[in-house]
């Protein structure tokens, strides 16, 4: 058996004691003197930190991330530059408009947010599990959630909402036939595809920069709940992703997905027949096939949930060298939001946080915060530039700079099929969908398009009707025999 550990006090003192408090006399009151009580109550009291405003309910794993192609023409990255080259990674999954108790099951897009600690640093690479996104903007980003959250005077979810904001807003369209798909109720975290989603650069040795984007494909195969399934799973099983994830881990039945990229060459970009840098937009596979990169592999559940899991902070801003940004509008408002986020709930040193922390050393001038608990860098220099230290901000890690379009700039200019809501969904439904899919996604659609109620509802429903249409138009007039309303 093993040596008994000593009950402590957080300060370390050994203590004799943990249920009963120190009264005076058997039958009390209490002791003011009992600071082991008033810490257990103190600290009980500060054990939540605020939830994620989006993505609250998620699971995580670390494992490993291996190459399995070269695409050192592509990039520098010191991680990607050798077949076989190999670092551990931790992955959060999560749905993403329910509360921290809300149900695994819910039709929502999936977060896959991976963390790749490299040698010269951490990667971040935070999707979902769908290639596109509701919006474009970021300034739409607050309103959009608002309709994914619940009724200010009610408190309830709302149809209502939810779909008067599609409504009114078609870029969201895509996203909508993929989210009301059966792809939106995947079956658990392990199968189901990853997507960077945006659209990232890679630059290679000779600074030369190509557009990319992130595809993981699950290696479980796709598989996902209908319906039916996913409302029942709601009742009897509500945390049946995150069951499904740690038990098949224990069972050293461990998921893997192949990771590979689509490029893009700046010449394509120009030709395009899309903005490349419009979210709510997928590059064609027969125009912008996959390159595979590599292997994840998820293989270890944290031994603490809130350690890692609750306290891991990805952000799109964490790169490496050799895989850029773009000037995607969204994946620029990310950059803020994410770690202003982390700022908000973990404190101003969470990347101190263990799993937030890189594996290799940091050497920068930022100092002191709330839970400094790194040596706040000792006692070297806190200022730049000295005399002293021999840190040097070395110029061979500056990539070239983001080629502009060389237009005088208008702050609120439009692309040209910006206002292309229509044709990708059409080949989502048409193209890609088999018959099975197609009437399931009209069924979902119909079953959550009779949620909405109010006055506006005949208005709402013609208005999305309308955008169906446009992408195509037997789905439109399926959608609206099921709803029995003419359009
Ligand atoms: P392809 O026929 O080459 O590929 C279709 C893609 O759609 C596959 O990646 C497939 O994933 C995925 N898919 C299948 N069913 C669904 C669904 N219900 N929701 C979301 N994705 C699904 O198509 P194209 O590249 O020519 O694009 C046609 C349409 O396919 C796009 O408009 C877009 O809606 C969708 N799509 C395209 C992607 C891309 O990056 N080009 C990525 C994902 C979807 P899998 O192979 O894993 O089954």
């Amino acid at each position: 058996m093993d040596k008994k550990k000593k009950l402590t006090t957080t300060a370390g003192r050994p203590y004799h004691e943990v249920e009963d408090s120190q009264t005076a006399g058997p039958r009390g009151p209490i002791l003011l003197q009992d600071y082991y009580l008033h810490e257990k109550l103190a600290h009980f009291n500060r054990e939540r930190i605020p939830e994620r405003v989006v993505h609250a309910k998620g699971a995580g794993a670390f494992g490993t991330f291996t190459v399995t192609n070269d695409i050192s023409r592509y990039t520098r990255a010191e991680l990607l530059s050798k077949v076989g080259n190999q670092c551990r990674v931790f992955v959060r999954f999560s749905t993403v408009g329910g509360e921290k108790g809300s149900a695994d099951t819910e039709r929502d897009p999936r977060g896959f947010a991976v963390k790749f600690y490299t040698e010269e640093g951490n990667w971040d690479l935070v999707g979902n599990n769908t290639p596109v996104f509701f919006i474009k903007d970021p300034k739409k980003f607050p309103d959009f959630i608002h309709t994914q959250k619940r009724d200010p005077k009610t408190n309830l979810k709302s149809a209502t909402m939810t779909w008067d904001y599609f409504s009114l807003n078609p870029e969201t369209l895509h996203q909508v036939m993929i989210l009301y798909s059966d792809r939106g109720t995947p079956d658990g975290y392990r199968h189901m595809n990853g997507y960077g989603s945006h659209t990232f650069s890679m630059i290679n040795g000779r600074d030369e920069r190509v557009w990319v984007k992130f595809h993981f494909k699950t290696l479980q195969g796709n598989r996902t709940l209908n319906r039916q399934q996913a409302e029942e799973l709601k009742g009897t099983d509500p945390d049946y992703a995150q069951r499904d994830l740690v038990e098949a881990i224990a069972d050293g039945n461990f998921p893997k997905w192949a990771l590979k990229i689509q490029v893009m060459t700046q010449e394509q970009s120009r030709l395009f027949k899309w903005n490349p840098f419009d979210i709510t937009k997928v590059w064609p596979h027969s125009e912008f096939p996959l390159i595979d990169v590599g292997v994840m592999e998820l293989n270890e559940i944290p031994a603490n949930y809130f350690a890692d899991v609750e306290q891991a902070a990805f952000a799109p801003s964490h790169t490496i060298d050799g895989i850029g940004l773009s000037p995607d509008k969204l994946l620029q408002g990310r950059i803020f939001a994410y770690p202003d986020a982390h700022r908000y709930r973990l404190g101003a040193n969470y990347h101190q946080i263990p799993v937030n922390r890189p594996l290799n050393p940091v050497n920068h001038y930022m100092r002191d915060g709330q839970m400094n608990v790194d040596g706040n860098g000792g006692a070297a220099p806190n200022y730049y530039p000295n005399s002293f230290d021999s840190i040097e901000a070395d110029i061979t890690y500056r990539e070239s700079p983001l080629p502009l379009d060389g237009k005088p700039a208008d702050a609120y200019d439009r692309n040209e099929n910006d206002d292309d809501h229509f044709t990708q969904p059409g080949l989502l439904f048409r193209k890609v969908m088999t018959e099975k899919e197609q009437i399931n996604t009209v069924g979902n659609i119909v079953d959550a398009m009779n949620g909405i109620s109010g006055p506006k509802r005949d208005e709402i429903i013609q208005r999305q009707l309308g955008h169906f249409h446009q992408a195509d138009p037997d789905l439109a007039i399926l959608i609206a025999k099921g709803l029995n309303v003419k359009i």
